[in-house]
């Protein structure tokens, strides 16, 4: 008997997976790459997923990007949005969907989930179990090891290939049962909290719905979203200033053809910032005026900004931009 284990990144998956593998089932851990995971620890290509399945499960992890499709879900979901900009139960009947349709091709018989019945108000109430697993095609295939003594018997469960007896009863937003399963799986540097999702950060959301309000909703501009502080100067128009080092060489090697990098000249430390769309003398002169803000002058009442467009560089002397001007800009 062979489970397909969805793998978010958190304790719980892994968790659920472990259980099944337990009883001598074999999980092939699947993970599902979608564009608002948090940024990428340097050094690892999934913020660290596969060694932590390598570590807990001894398998290899699978990974499927359904970045491009995914965003479909954000203009108009079926059950709606959480507090934030997720669409948890869209999202997780999308998912399974496509476990679902992996079933045949890898060989597995049910999907295993690292659901907590009670832990998500949104998409781990009863009802909400009961929906996904019905709208995603998978009815009696879709076990959740860490709360299925709460829940229906599954057809692993009914045809005996998982004992329900060695399942759990998890219920609710407390961790520590998990964590003293994780304990008993002796289980090392396994993430406490769950694997987290930039959509249900407000912060993240209120940049996100400024990108779709104008028509600026691509992954290329998602992944943008992750570095940086942003401001709306126009309609069509974005500046982006790095925070750190490591942002400022990030701006610049995302840079696209048409986009405008800006800097101070080497006299003085400050940003790097990313200009996307389009751009008038009024609309440079306003973004070497926040770029200016952030660097460090010294006492000087400004600075030489350089700006370089189509691999062509200008300058531009700014003084730093209004405090409260620079406030209603951000986003
Ligand atoms: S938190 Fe994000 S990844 Fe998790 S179910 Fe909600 S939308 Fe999907």
């Amino acid at each position: 008997m062979k489970a397909i284990a969805l793998i978010s990144g958190g304790l719980d998956s892994i968790l659920a997976a472990r259980i099944i593998k337990e009883q001598g089932i074999e999980v092939l851990p699947l993970n599902f790459k979608i564009p608002f995971c948090p940024r990428k620890k340097a050094g690892s290509p999934d913020n660290g997923i596969s060694s932590l399945v390598k570590r807990n499960l001894s398998e290899e992890l699978k990974v499927v990007d359904i970045s491009a499709d995914f965003l479909g879900l954000l203009l108009e979901p079926k059950y709606g949005f959480g507090s934030n900009m997720n669409p948890c139960i869209d999202c997780k009947i999308f998912m399974l969907s496509k476990a679902r349709e992996l079933l045949q091709i890898m060989g597995a018989q049910f999907v295993v989930t690292g659901e907590v019945l009670g832990q998500r108000p949104m998409s781990q109430h009863r009802r909400a179990l009961n929906l996904i697993e019905k709208e995603s095609g998978l009815t009696g295939l879709l076990l959740r090891p860490l709360c299925a003594g709460l829940l229906p018997k599954t057809l692993p469960e009914k045809e005996g290939w998982v004992k329900r007896e060695r399942l759990f009863k998890f219920s609710g937003r407390t961790r520590r049962p998990q964590m003293d399963l994780a304990q008993e799986f002796k289980m090392e540097h396994y993430p406490n909290a769950a694997g987290g999702c930039l959509l249900t950060d407000p912060g993240f959301s209120v940049r996100l719905k400024d990108l779709i309000k104008h028509q600026a909703f691509s992954l290329e501009n998602i992944g943008l979203l992750k570095i940086g502080r942003h401001f709306r100067l126009a309609e069509n128009a974005k500046l982006i200033v790095g925070r750190n080092e490591e942002e400022n060489k990030e701006l610049e090697a995302v840079s696209a053809c048409g986009d405008y990098l800006f800097m101070p000249d080497e006299e003085t430390a400050g940003p790097t910032c990313l200009g996307r769309g389009e751009f008038d003398d009024q609309l440079i002169k306003f973004s070497a005026q926040i770029v200016c803000h952030y660097c460090d002058l010294n006492g000087a009442v400004g600075a030489e900004i350089i700006y370089t467009h189509q691999g062509v560089s200008y300058s531009a002397q700014a003084a730093p931009i209004a405090e409260n001007r620079l406030t209603s800009l951000r986003i």
